[in-house]
């Protein structure tokens, strides 16, 4: 069978990686790829036009989406009952991410464990909730806005500052709300689901900000590991019986088309795990260690996914532990440079892997074309030896202010 893959980040390189042990190299596309990836074809992934005559000439029969944008924009209701099948939620169903409102009332709605919040289409006086709350609040834009639509505040002034700046952004009347501010860890599980029946797969933890410590503006990612000791058997229980059940029973009853990836960003509080946030695709860096944490096919699962059959397959992990460390461009997040020669590639041992994010090809090298540019991937029986010997791996890597955290997967010692 024939794969196309949307996108052209880590988590799609680590998708191609991990579809090629189903399918062959050979028949997986990426569309556009980058300097990592193969069969790269240079299609946006919102020209859903391009891509379905792309599909239909190379006789591709599956289309796996990475990034949130064409699903929100309604990528799988455009090849409903057509040829080609697309692994993924439908337009009405991917604004569990699209729109924090609507996720909002969904998970009030069917008892979904999650923050208290205010909205202003409820008639709140925001100032009195500002107030009220003493500034110790998150205030949150509706829609997607890559990271940069969320408020954790600490103080009245800081949250008036923020209200400001959320208009001056997104305009006066911008869909808003306040949300109760919680603390504690944050955790990433995520899982593929038929709208019936959640498998989850290895629980990992992101690290957003982009210095060590957590200091810093948050990116896209700096790092990533798996699995996550705060995760035990006790905390998944919780997550199942107050998270992901709940979902699904409200998935079936709006009759959501749903065969796709569901991820919950969670916060281990003294409440108990809280839903932050429901994304409606594979997390990024989240996915460069739980594909390789993955035994089982994922092509079988995402089968099964599309034929509602997840009941019938079980998901197999393998041992150890997983870690991933994003090798960024100096300066991101902020500006950056692009097109430095990436050396040491050839040096990194073979059992570690490498899913690159923003590269390219230039005359025969590898060059920089983003502000994440590398995943160095590295395995080990404990999380000890994994941090070890990816920071030993990393080492090998270089290009012109090259800049990573030091401190990836650390916290998971402390547990
Ligand atoms: P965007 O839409 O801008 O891309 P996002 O989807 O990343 O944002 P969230 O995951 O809801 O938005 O929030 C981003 C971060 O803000 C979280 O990872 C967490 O660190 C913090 N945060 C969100 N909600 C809360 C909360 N209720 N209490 C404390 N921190 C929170």
């Amino acid at each position: 069978m024939k794969i196309a893959i949307i996108g052209s980040g880590g988590r799609e390189h680590a998708l191609a990686w991990k579809l090629a042990q189903s399918v062959g190299q050979k028949n997986i596309f990426c569309l556009p790829g980058n300097g990592g990836t193969w069969n790269n074809v240079s299609i946006a992934p919102n020209d859903f036009q391009a891509i379905e005559t792309f599909c239909l000439d190379e006789g591709i029969e599956l289309i796996v989406v990475g990034p949130e944008d064409p699903l929100a924009n309604g990528v799988v209701d455009f090849f409903k009952n057509k040829k080609v099948r697309v692994f993924g939620p439908d337009q009405r169903a991917a604004q569990l991410e699209s729109s924090k409102i609507f996720a909002k009332k969904f998970m009030k709605k069917y008892g979904v464990a999650t923050a208290d919040f205010w909205l202003l289409e409820d008639g709140d006086d925001i100032e009195q909730v500002i107030e009220q709350l003493g500034g110790q609040l998150v205030i949150k834009y509706d829609g997607l806005a890559a990271g940069k639509g969320v408020f954790v505040c600490n103080s009245t002034a800081e949250a008036y500052t923020a209200l400001e700046e959320l208009k001056r952004r997104y305009g006066d009347t911008a869909p808003f709300f306040i949300e109760q501010k919680f603390s504690g860890q944050e955790l990433s599980i995520i899982g593929i689901t038929d709208g019936k029946t959640v498998k989850l797969l290895s629980p990992s933890q992101d690290h957003k900000p982009v210095f060590d410590g957590d200091k810093g503006p948050n990116t896209g990612g700096m790092g990533a590991y798996c699995p996550v000791p705060v995760c035990t058997e006790q905390v998944l229980k919780q997550v199942q019986e107050q998270i992901v059940l709940p979902t699904l029973k409200g998935l079936q009853a709006e009759k959501l088309d749903y065969h796709g990836v569901l991820y919950f960003g969670l916060m281990l509080t003294d409440r108990g795990p809280q839903l932050l946030e429901y994304n409606v695709r594979f997390g990024d860096p989240e996915t460069e260690v739980i594909l390789p944490a993955l035994k089982s096919d994922l092509l079988t699962l995402i089968e099964a996914s599309l034929e509602e059959k997840l009941d019938t397959v079980s998901v197999e992990k393998n041992d150890g532990y997983f870690v991933d460390v994003v090798l960024a461009s100096g300066g991101y997040p902020g500006a950056y440079e692009k097109g430095k020669i990436i050396t040491g590639l050839d040096q990194v041992g073979e059992e570690t892997l490498i899913f690159h994010a923003g590269t390219r090809k230039e005359n025969g090298q590898i060059v920089t074309a983003g502000g994440r540019v590398l995943n160095v991937v590295a395995h080990a029986p404990t999380l000890e030896q994994a941090i070890e010997r990816v920071y030993t791996e990393v080492e090998k890597i270089h290009f012109d202010r090259m800049y990573y955290r030091k401190d990836i997967g650390k916290k998971g010692l402390r547990q």
